[in-house]
């Protein structure tokens, strides 16, 4: 049996009287390519914070690479492009390399210099991200594909055996997601890195990831090869299910 990467039991959260996430019960197995879809509002960011630790579950267990989160130590094996990534100060004076290199910061300390091998270890990130080219530009003047490239590269930079990204391709034009998303079948499949990937865009999740989690409070996990309809029919309800998706 495949190693269980990530496994909630039972798991509740709420901010307020409303949990945001409701006894969600699901696991997500080593090489795994795990689409995540749901409306607006249904839980997603919610979830995978609860995977990272920044959230603690009310009631309910989480398990990260096999053990129970609270003991589990070992972030660097997990990398995170949070919702929005690029929304930053675009006047931000950072080079691609700074910004990729903040993926050493718990490491390093932010104000240490680099060792070698972190320097190495940027450099390698940034050009299994496709942007080694672009090391000495500043951040605010890259597209919006060229700039979540060096957040995914921040994110590499730690060579996690997890990498879990949210909204990635928000506001990046066409020809960069369809790249994008070849980028992310090669770390999935050459380099066996387990990936979720939170995304509205039904269409291309059920193209690109093996599996499909659907988020509405509750979790349920759907093979992507058998079909997305009862995917659908679990994220957006009969109404939604029959509506049309944007294919590039
Ligand atoms: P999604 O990522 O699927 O859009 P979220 O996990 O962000 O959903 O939100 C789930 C629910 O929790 C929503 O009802 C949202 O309004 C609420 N929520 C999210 N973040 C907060 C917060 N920091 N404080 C209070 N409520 C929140
Ligand atoms: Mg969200």
């Amino acid at each position: 049996m495949a190693e269980k990467i990530i496994e909630f039991k039972n798991v509740t959260f709420s901010y307020g009287k409303q949990p945001a996430v409701d006894k969600a019960t699901f696991s997500i197995e080593k090489g795994d390519f795990v689409g995540m879809i749901g409306p607006n509002g249904s839980g997603k960011t919610t979830v995978v914070k609860l995977m990272l630790g920044l959230l603690t579950p009310d009631s309910g267990s989480i398990r990260v690479f096999g053990k129970e989160i609270s003991g589990f130590h070992d972030w660097q094996r997990v990398g995170y492009v949070p919702q929005k990534a690029t929304n930053f100060d675009q006047n931000f004076p950072a080079s691609v390399f700074e910004v990729a290199s903040m993926g050493m910061a718990s490491k390093a300390g932010l104000m240490k210099q680099l060792s070698k091998a972190d320097h190495g270890a940027v450099e390698k990130a940034l050009e299994v991200a496709g942007i080694s080219g672009l090391r000495n530009s500043r951040i605010g003047d890259l597209s919006g594909g060229q700039q979540q490239r060096v957040f995914i590269a921040r994110a590499l930079v730690s060579e996690p055996d997890l990498l879990i990204l949210d909204e990635p391709t928000v506001g990046v034009d066409q020809k960069a997601q369809h790249e994008f998303y070849l980028l992310l079948g090669e770390l999935n499949r050459k380099r066996g890195m387990t990936l979720v990937l939170i995304s509205h865009d039904v269409g291309v999740v059920a193209k690109n990831a093996g599996k499909i989690a659907c988020v509405n409070a509750g979790v349920t996990m759907h093979d992507a090869s058998s079909g997305i309809d009862s995917a659908l029919l679990c994220a957006y309800g009969n109404d939604m299910g029959r509506v049309p998706h944007h294919h590039d």
